[in-house]
């Protein structure tokens, strides 16, 4: 039965940017699912666990700047839950700067953290899914500006267009393995990452007239979208960026 293939029955996740916005909703809807997850964030997940229970919701506090936290976000998933059959990379980080005096520590903090170490990690969960010779899931979550240039983000921008675009790399080669590697693009979504955004009233006002849907996004719009590329309905999805975004692309 169709809804049968949604169903996350019996998977384990890895979610980074687990205790708040997006990540906590993607970690959400797994769970409803039926997946149990293992969330990566630099501060506690604690107030996710609160909400998911202990025995279905485990979390590290990793610092994704860096490179070393992979191998142990990896085997923490497989000891806590015995295997790993998807990965969500939401972790993100956003510096707004104009593009004159733009920094070079933030165009590498924002460069690693959304682009280098998202790579690393799909990596080593790819490796993880190969030597179970199950199959996986990879979903990124990329951004409008996958797609457009945006404003006083160059770092942003970059990093999420490269999102993009390794997100068909590694569908391509991985394909075979049963590995489906998509990513999401959310349009602009009520979330600590648009907080300066929501609190510039004109920004804001601007924003609005242009979303079709006449509403900033929810973490609750990306849940549908989110457990779709991670269950076996989306299993012949590859490389994919879904905008879930209100209408936004369109205009
Ligand atoms: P958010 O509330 O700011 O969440 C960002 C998450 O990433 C937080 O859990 C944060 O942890 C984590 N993170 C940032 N830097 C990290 C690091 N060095 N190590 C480990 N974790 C780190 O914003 P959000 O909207 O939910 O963002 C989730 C993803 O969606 C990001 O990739 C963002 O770029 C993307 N996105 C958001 C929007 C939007 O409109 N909100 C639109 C398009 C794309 P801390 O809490 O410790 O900082």
């Amino acid at each position: 039965m169709i809804l049968d293939k949604f169903s996350l029955n019996g998977k384990v996740a890895v979610v980074t940017g687990s205790d708040t916005g997006l990540g906590q909703g993607v970690s959400k809807a797994f769970v409803e699912a039926g997946a149990k997850v293992l969330g990566v964030s630099r501060v506690s997940s604690e107030d996710t666990q609160k909400m998911l229970g202990e025995d279905n919701f485990k979390f590290v506090i990793a610092d994704l700047a860096a490179l070393d936290p992979i191998d142990m976000i990896i085997n923490t998933a497989v000891k806590e839950f015995g295997r790993l059959d998807i990965l969500v990379n939401n972790a993100g980080v956003i510096k707004r700067e104009d593009c004159i005096d733009f920094s070079v520590k933030n165009w590498d903090l924002v460069m690693n953290v959304n682009c280098r170490t998202l790579f690393f990690l799909s990596q080593a969960a790819a490796k993880q899914f190969m030597k179970q010779n199950s199959g996986g899931k990879i979903i990124s979550i990329a951004s409008m500006l996958s797609y457009q240039g945006g404003i006083r983000v160059p770092s942003y921008t970059a990093s999420k267009s490269a999102v993009k675009g390794i997100t068909m790399t590694m569908a391509n080669e991985w394909a075979q393995h049963g590995i489906n590697v998509n990513a999401i693009a959310p349009g602009y979504m009520a979330t600590n990452n648009t907080q300066a955004l929501r609190a510039d009233a004109a920004r804001s006002e601007a924003i609005l007239d242009r979303i079709p849907a006449g509403r900033w996004g929810t973490p609750d719009d990306i849940m549908g979208a989110a457990v779709f590329l991670a269950s076996s309905a989306s299993d012949y999805v590859n490389g994919f960026t879904i905008a879930v975004d209100g209408g936004w692309l369109g205009r």
